[in-house]
């Protein structure tokens, strides 16, 4: 077997631990909610539940169960045809939960549920509805699957009252169907990104790269053009990192430098704001960086 790459020193990083971030987490145990902040072990915890300049607050908590109906070759979700059906008390209990939270910025996420016939989006759109209810200045953010390219379910979302439209297109076209589940396809994925901005342009639109799998630098640059046509308003890089050995291999660990390098790039292209670095997340610091381009 091929050896594995080191992991460079810019990667290694304790999971810091802040004045806010312990009281939230004290906070949490409470209220029963899950984070992928916690459970992904995610070592920019400090920070988003720190909040930064602008002390604004991120979170992302993970709706509808914690089994995919697909399976991408990148993550470390459990996966199954026939997940359990959806908690109907979900939506109002993450609401109630986040409203004594007192985040200010909230990114919902989910697995994929193709075996559901909305395919989740009501469950995302109630959630959204029962947070703006309790309060209406909290940001939300859903970051959402492709619903197989069904406008009705993009509608649905779009419709729900949220401020950001998150969709993520994980990596370049070429190498799409062997990273991303079958399911998934990459020019699918701009389609529901163009369209949500297309029925309300009041929405800030989203979508994120993964780096390292072996993609040229012409093929990062295009897919950001990609984006960029479609409409969408922010773009994030991060390092692709193999979370078990039964996942993709890590092909380059790309330098911070480089990932400075393509914050230029799409900074030129006209995003309205660009998160590039080998720690980065499609929700690092999403809080910060909303209101930070707002000010702007
Ligand atoms: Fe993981 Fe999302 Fe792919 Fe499901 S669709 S396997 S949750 S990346
Ligand atoms: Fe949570 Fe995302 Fe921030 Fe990680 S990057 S701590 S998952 S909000």
């Amino acid at each position: 077997e091929e050896q594995r790459l080191r992991l460079p020193p810019w990667l290694k990083r304790e999971i810091p631990t802040g004045k806010n971030f312990s009281k939230i987490k004290e906070q949490l145990r409470h209220l029963k909610l899950h984070t992928v902040c916690e459970e992904a072990r995610c070592p920019n915890i400090g920070e988003c539940w720190g909040g930064g300049e602008h002390g604004t607050q991120t979170a992302t908590i993970m709706l509808l169960g914690d089994t995919c109906t697909r399976g991408c070759r990148f993550c470390s979700i459990k996966t199954s045809r026939a997940p359990p059906a959806p908690d109907s008390n979900e939506p109002i209990n993450t609401a109630k939960a986040i409203a004594s939270w007192g985040l200010d910025y909230i990114v919902l996420t989910s697995v994929d549920r193709d075996d559901l016939p909305d395919g989740g989006s009501n469950h995302f759109a109630e959630t959204v509805r029962e947070i703006k209810t309790r309060n209406k200045n909290i940001l939300v953010e859903c970051l959402v699957p492709d619903f197989r390219g069904d406008l009705n379910q993009v509608r649905t979302i779009v419709d729900s009252g949220l401020d950001v439209y998150a969709h993520n297109i994980e990596t370049v076209e070429k190498l799409t169907p062997y990273v991303r589940d079958r399911r998934a396809k990459y020019r699918q994925s701009l389609f529901t990104l163009e369209n949500a901005k297309n029925m309300n342009s009041d929405l800030i639109t989203k979508s994120s790269i993964m780096l390292g799998l072996g993609e040229t630098d012409e093929e990062i640059e295009a897919t950001m053009k990609d984006l960029k046509a479609a409409k969408v308003d922010c773009v994030t890089l991060g390092q692709y990192m193999q979370p078990t050995k039964r996942h993709l291999k890590v092909v380059e660990y790309v330098t911070p430098a480089k990932f400075k390098h393509w914050e230029q790039v799409g900074q030129e292209m006209g995003f309205l704001y660009v998160a590039s670095g080998p720690l980065v997340r499609s929700s690092y610091k999403a809080g910060e960086f909303f209101i930070a381009s707002i000010l702007k």
